[in-house]
């Protein structure tokens, strides 16, 4: 097992299931940019054993499947039903949610947990300029279908300056009325926003969200687990909301993700464009891959940032946001 002088080691595995998105979030993706799966992507069953070595090989523990929008992708069923088996601790899923209700069933019948669901607005017209494609309602009644049944449901938003900010309170009263936990996502330096003043204009940091939430609610900071990206705040009587705030608090010293690209890459960084391919692996018989892999799997930690995010010109649909 790898770790570094900072005592990290790899836990959290992400997978990009395919680069390709139904949507074109403006933060994502530049301006009519189509949206298109990666040249010669793995298929479920070469990405389901690739998950299958890391875990032996790095120890990790809990996967995030993510994408692109990995609910589009047609090697979904069949992956959600390979690493299910696998006896990891926790599988988690990240989705623009609009094709929630049709995935359902096959979360329900691997087991899936818990569900994390990507939603900026709750503005009809703001999500049509936001997401630059697919239906709001749709996206709701997603959501409550899948709290109805029984899965742990969190929304992620990335609060904007001139997009979303007016969004804020109405998206924590949704939330806190029906028990699910919001994440305000700091907007990431990345992709096309690297080289574009799109990032400073609409960066909304942690300490104006706490101001703008604390104008109507009391807000306590809790506990949050040691290697959580995720700063966690109470409000007394109502429920809990997360900040991941990469800016503002980098979590890059207890950093235990790895993230596996469409096509086979590892990224041991989210502010790294350094990756290491393993497609060469996928064919081996699994005790040579396992042997091989730990070079690698040094190399991809190595690339991981010490202090703080960067930013990088690598998109974060291709490695998995
Ligand atoms: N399609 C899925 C979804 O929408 O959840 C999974 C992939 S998407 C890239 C994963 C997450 O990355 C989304 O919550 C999205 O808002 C976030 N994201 C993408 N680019 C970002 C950026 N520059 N800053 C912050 N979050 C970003």
């Amino acid at each position: 097992m790898v770790i570094d002088s900072l005592g990290r080691r790899f836990q959290n595995l992400r997978v990009s299931l395919t680069a390709a998105c139904n949507y074109a979030c403006t933060y994502c993706v530049p301006d009519g940019k189509k949206l298109q799966a990666q040249s010669e992507e793995l298929d479920g069953g070469q990405m389901a054993y690739a998950v299958q070595l890391l875990a032996d090989a790095a120890g990790i523990t809990r996967l995030r499947v993510t994408g692109g929008e990995p609910l589009i992708s047609r090697k979904f069923d069949e992956f959600l039903r390979s690493v299910s088996k696998l006896g990891l601790e926790d599988i988690a899923v990240t989705t623009n949610g609009q094709f929630l209700a049709a995935k359902l069933p096959v979360m329900k019948e691997t087991g899936l947990k818990r569900i994390n669901v990507s939603l900026d607005t709750l503005d009809a017209s703001k999500f049509r300029s936001i997401a630059r494609s697919g239906d709001l309602e749709t996206v709701l009644d997603g959501i409550e279908q899948a709290c109805e049944m029984g899965l742990r449901v969190k929304i992620n938003m990335v609060p904007m300056r001139s997009a979303n900010i007016d969004q804020i309170l109405p998206m924590l009263a949704f939330c806190l009325e029906r028990g699910i936990e919001l994440r305000f996502i700091e907007l990431m330096n990345m992709g096309h926003l690297k080289h574009n003043q799109m990032y400073e204009q609409e960066f909304v940091g942690m300490k104006s969200l706490l101001e703008l939430i604390g104008q109507d609610y009391d807000v306590k900071q809790i506990e949050a687990p040691h290697d959580s990206t995720s700063l966690r705040f109470e409000i007394p009587q109502r429920g809990r909301f997360g900040i991941i705030a990469n800016e503002s608090e980098p979590f890059c010293r207890t950093c235990t993700r790895l993230r596996l690209s469409s096509n086979g890459c590892l990224y041991g960084c989210l502010s790294s464009s350094r990756n290491h391919s393993i497609r060469h692996l996928l064919d081996r018989p699994y005790h040579l891959a396992i042997n091989d892999l730990q070079d690698i799997l040094r190399n991809a930690m190595a690339s991981k940032q010490r202090l703080a995010f960067t930013g990088e010109t690598t998109v974060m649909k291709f490695i998995g946001g």
